[in-house]
């Protein structure tokens, strides 16, 4: 690497995180000298949590990784890693399903900033199965999601679920 302290960018709507993307985050943390997790507003998302509720519950979880840093951004994600002169991008994957669409993604940041690269890493094989569209519906359902999420996002979630 020329730059010894450059920034590899985890973005990702993080509705809400959970620990597959917290474990993502920490295998990227040890990998690269600084790790900026980029929150999404994805106008094509409904999301449960609000941008400000998504970044304040990253930050919260990743408060032990001194070298991660959460922010949120808006529009395109290629102008976002120009402006902060970063090219390297983090993906997590799952299993074969995340293949198709991640590949292209990859695929068109390149076209956009022949500059990007994007790294894939694979979380520990208990969190294969997690996302975060299947703990909202166990939320929403009342079942527990303990195992699944950082504790500030449970407690998040227990509270959504006491106001209705
Ligand atoms: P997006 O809307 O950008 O797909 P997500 O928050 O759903 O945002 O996911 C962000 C990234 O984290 C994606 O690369 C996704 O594949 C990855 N990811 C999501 N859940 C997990 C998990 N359980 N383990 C590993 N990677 C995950």
């Amino acid at each position: 690497m020329k730059n010894k302290n450059f920034a590899a960018v985890y973005p990702g709507s993080f509705d809400p995180p959970t620990n597959g993307h917290i474990d993502i985050i920490t295998r990227a943390s040890h990998l690269f000298p600084r790790v900026i997790v980029a929150v999404t507003q994805n106008h094509n998302k409904n999301h449960m949590f609000s941008l400000k509720e998504r970044v304040g519950l990253l930050k919260e979880s990743v408060k032990r990784l001194p070298n991660v840093k959460v922010v949120s951004f808006e529009g395109l994600l290629a102008d976002y890693l120009s402006k902060i002169n970063s090219f390297v991008l983090i993906r997590g994957l799952r299993a074969i399903s995340d293949f198709e669409y991640e590949f292209q993604l990859a695929l068109m940041n390149r076209n956009l900033n022949k500059k990007i690269e994007t790294v894939f890493l694979m979380p520990d094989q208990a969190y294969t199965f997690l996302s975060s569209s299947m703990v909202k519906e166990i939320a929403a359902l009342g079942g527990k999601t303990k195992d699944f999420v950082p504790p500030c996002v449970e407690k998040k979630l227990n509270s959504n679920k006491k106001r209705g």
